[in-house]
């Protein structure tokens, strides 16, 4: 009989793979089902980074690099952090991991234990409290309204530190909400966290350069006042379409830098050269590609959110960033799981129940628009049809 760590229990999953799996089940079935679950961009690596990839490995770099990863590949990193905020941050400083959630578990177990606490986004990131709960760590829920645009309270989040909070999780712009934080509210919780000097802050900025109209990114680095315990995450997986590459980053206060570090050497001694060659591209190359893909974001953002406003019983609340629509839908008389279900049997569109991020997700659909315009029409016309057809149905039992 074998025995696993009692911890293992504690790990949570990311529904978006469950609900893929059931929707290529009944794709197999001959079943026409349009995704809108997965959170990935349906563009191609632009063709520059791509080929940096492509010569990198043809150039013979094959073999481990630094553990940290390699010095152009920082540089560029920092170079571009300080374009975007005006914040100098030292390559040094920049731990090149695959894919933007290695950064958040290491965070978890670097501060999580039994006795501590994490305050982490709920409706977020589903790894969050997986990742909490998996460290020992009590997960305590830092609930986003509605009414502030997916926002925080920041009173309300200060109020949640006590002597045993270690790590406070931020997510702007975040799935699955599409919520991005106002700067007035990042000021109040950033100013008010410079009376608990013994909180470390991860910022999952992941979806920091697909901002939309009428929104603003502020990143955590640019509060001086909590940079030496402000752990960013960051990567390429969103902004250049590279979600398969597996290539992320965080940058780390110095004094936690070497314990990071070392939990890299520990899991995956480096990310694979090429990759971190192809990284470079995306960074320093042209940018248009990732221009048009945002303008294309842009677009179905517009789209989707008339559209899904339109519907019975929906309300959709606009999103400021990333690519997701996160609608109430309470009003069509389902809870969320069971809407999910239902739209995914018997109207073919893959979405994610709110609850799938948390309890605070309750009366909410996660929709990704990271799918071309045709499709999303498609897909509210088949939930426009499924729903009235319940009121039918419900009528006719009346
Ligand atoms: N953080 C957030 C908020 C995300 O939505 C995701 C991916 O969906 C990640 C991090 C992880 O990104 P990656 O695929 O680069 O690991």
């Amino acid at each position: 009989m074998l025995t696993m760590a009692g911890r293992m229990a504690q790990l949570g999953t990311e529904s978006a793979f469950e609900v893929l799996a059931r929707a290529k089940a009944l794709e197999a079935e001959g079943r026409s089902i349009i995704n809108l679950g997965i959170g990935q961009p349906d563009f191609s690596t632009p063709a520059h980074i791509v080929e940096a990839g492509r010569k990198a490995l043809a150039d013979g770099h094959h073999g481990y690099t630094p553990a940290n990863g390699i010095l152009p590949l920082r540089e560029a990193v920092a170079a571009d952090l300080h374009r975007r905020y005006g914040v100098s941050v030292s390559p040094d400083q920049v731990l090149v991991v695959p894919g933007g959630k290695v950064t958040m578990f290491f965070a978890a177990m670097m501060f999580g234990e039994p006795g501590a606490e994490v305050i982490y986004p709920n409706p977020g990131f589903p790894i969050y409290e997986s990742a909490i709960r998996f460290s020992g760590a009590t997960p305590v829920a830092m609930p986003l309204y509605e009414a502030k645009g997916f926002s925080f309270d920041a009173e309300e989040v200060l109020a949640k530190i006590t002597p045993r909070t270690r790590l406070l999780i931020l997510n702007s712009p975040a799935n699955p909400t599409g919520g991005a934080v106002p700067r007035s509210a990042l000021d109040r919780l950033a100013s008010g966290l410079e009376r608990h000097p013994h909180v470390a802050i991860l910022s999952d900025e992941i979806y920091s350069e697909m901002i939309y109209d009428g929104a603003e990114h502020v990143s955590l680095l640019s509060y001086p006042a909590l940079r030496d315990r402000v752990i960013l995450l960051d990567g390429f997986s969103k902004t250049y379409a590279m979600t398969g590459w597996r290539l992320g980053y965080g940058v780390w206060p110095e004094l936690l830098f070497a314990a990071a570090e070392r939990l890299a050497i520990n899991c995956h001694s480096c990310v694979n050269a090429a990759a971190q060659y192809a990284g470079i591209a995306a960074l320093t190359g042209p940018k248009e590609a990732s221009r048009k893909m945002l303008a294309a974001f842009a677009e179905r953002r517009c789209y989707i959110v008339a559209a899904l406003n339109a519907l019975p019983g929906f309300r959709c609340a606009t999103p400021g960033g990333a690519f997701y629509a996160f609608p109430h839908i309470a009003g069509t008389g389902f809870d969320s799981r069971a809407l999910q279900s239902r739209l995914l049997d018997e109207a073919g569109v893959a979405t994610i129940a709110g609850t799938s991020f948390g309890v605070h997700g309750e009366g909410f659909l996660r929709f990704s628009y990271a799918t071309g315009l045709p499709a999303l029409e498609e897909a509210v016309a088949r939930i426009g049809d499924w729903l009235r057809r319940q009121v039918t149905a419900r009528t006719k039992i009346a």
